[in-house]
């Protein structure tokens, strides 16, 4: 289906759009550059009273939008309204930071003054999954709009509903025209508008494929990428931790949004005698967890977002059985039911040569790994191409300490799970992708970094 509003709980297709024309993209690339030559010069204390009034709208609105992405993408009802109400937070936290963040830095050298300024670029592309549909896409726009650039949004096909809306959003707190457009285009387009000497630079957060084929553009046409890509990240639990607490955390870090997050805790890498009783507690958990219509307030499992995304998740899963892996629960998915319901799952004693390697599992499944020491936690943690995110439980400082530093991740986060902080940089690396968003670092993503030597 080609761009197109379907429910996930049911299958049924709400809405359909006709992609824009060639014209019509061009028209909004032209005016996504007249936009720019006028906004640049836009005061920072006016663009942040704009970015104040586009949190005041999110938080009025949250329960609206909240519904919007739940019937798009199968999110809990209550998470959607939360993901809407964090947009806002980031929207207040970049207008009053942006002034700190883009002052002039001063350096001394041999000049009379030297020092660092920071000018937006233009127009920035900004490919955006499904997964959290307003967060993504705030927390690339909040930064890069208070920077003086504008935007360009191309969102996954499944969700045009909220990213015309969040189009709306902007326009109706007062930034003025083509500053933030939404683009209803295929994914086969965007090497159109990346190629376009309008459109400076681009930011893609989605799997691998689409990040790899994005930058091969862009490095091609010499333009700044930002990645965020997929993760498997660990969930290491030491035999200090506090055992109920990270058993807890465990679930709500793997079964956050259906299970379908770059930084869910999709491997649990349990150390040394705890390992039994982790997993007894874990098992008791997962089959307790209520699945079904996400919009009802006591479900805590809704729908996977498309068919494909069950069907891939489900043949992950049965490789893993076939080739030796254990099911502790689930396994399947749920049968008898017409949306995209997906049991939650444990497997375990996975043998090497699995999906569990080297693929994401997008989804409510956990891979459930028993360790003997914090080495073999750390090689098997390693192991794998993605290196986003890792979460770590213990009380002990010099295991907390060699964690840190061995952990190959963008963010190592200690007795909690891996979570994004607008105040924090959030990435990662090797196959998960690179440059940051949120904190200081995100705004500086899509600048130019100017130098400046004067004698
Ligand atoms: P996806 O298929 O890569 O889609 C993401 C976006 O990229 C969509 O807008 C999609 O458009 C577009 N796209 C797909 N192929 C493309 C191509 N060849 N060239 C240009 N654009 C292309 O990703 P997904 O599977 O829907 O999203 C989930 C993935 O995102 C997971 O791997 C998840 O871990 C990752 N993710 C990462 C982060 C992070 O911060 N690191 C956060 C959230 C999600 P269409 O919808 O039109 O195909």
């Amino acid at each position: 289906m080609g761009i197109a509003s379907m429910n996930p709980a049911n299958g049924e297709v709400i809405k359909t759009f006709i992609p824009l024309t060639d014209r019509e993209v061009t028209n909004k690339l032209a005016l996504a550059q007249k936009a720019f030559e006028q906004y640049k010069n836009i005061p920072i204390s006016q663009r942040a009273k704009w970015m104040n009034e586009a949190a005041q709208i999110l938080e009025r609105n949250s329960r609206q939008f909240g519904k919007l992405i739940t019937l798009e993408m199968g999110k809990t009802f209550v998470s959607a309204a939360g993901e809407v109400k964090k947009c806002a937070l980031n929207c207040r936290y970049y207008a009053d930071h942006a002034t700190e963040f883009l002052r002039d830095v001063s350096v001394s050298t041999d000049a009379g003054r030297s020092f660092i300024r920071f000018q937006p670029l233009g127009a920035v592309l900004a490919v955006m999954p499904w997964n959290f549909p307003f967060w993504q896409v705030f927390r690339f726009a909040a930064p890069a709009l208070m920077a003086g650039n504008v935007a360009l949004l191309k969102h996954a096909s499944n969700v045009p509903q909220c990213a015309l809306t969040i189009e709306e959003i902007f326009r109706e707190a007062g930034f003025p025209e083509g500053v933030f457009q939404t683009m209803l285009i295929t994914a086969e387009k965007v090497k159109d508008v990346l190629e376009d000497e309008r459109v400076k630079a681009a930011t893609l957060t989605g799997s691998e494929s689409a990040g790899a084929s994005l930058a091969s553009i862009a490095g091609k046409n010499i333009k700044k990428t930002v990645l965020e890509l997929g993760g498997s990240d660990p969930f290491i639990v030491l035999e200090s931790a506090d055992l109920e607490s990270a058993v807890s955390t465990a679930v709500t870090a793997r079964m956050s949004n259906n299970g379908q997050s770059c930084i869910a805790a999709k491997r649990l890498i349990v150390v040394g005698s705890i390992g039994e009783k982790f997993e007894q507690r874990l098992v008791e958990k997962f089959k307790a967890l209520k699945v079904g219509d996400p919009m009802e307030p006591e479900t805590d499992l809704g729908p996977l977002a498309t068919s494909d995304i069950l069907q891939t998740l489900d043949h992950q899963v049965q490789t893993c059985i076939q080739k030796g892996a254990k099911v502790l629960t689930g396994g399947q998915p749920l049968s008898d039911c017409p949306g995209n319901f997906y049991l939650p799952t444990i497997l375990t004693d996975i043998p090497p040569g699995t999906p569990a390697d080297n693929e994401e599992f997008f989804g409510p499944v956990a891979l459930l790994y028993r360790v003997k020491d914090i080495d073999e936690a750390i090689r098997l943690a390693n192991r794998t191409p993605f290196g986003l995110g890792a979460s770590v439980w213990t009380k002990n400082n010099s295991e907390i300490e060699k964690l840190v530093n061995e952990l190959e991740s963008g963010a190592v986060f200690v007795n909690g799970m891996v979570k994004s902080d607008p105040r924090l940089p959030f990435g990662g690396i090797k196959h998960s992708g690179y440059g940051r968003e949120l904190g200081i670092q995100g705004i500086h993503e899509f600048m130019n970094i100017k130098t400046v030597w004067v004698k």
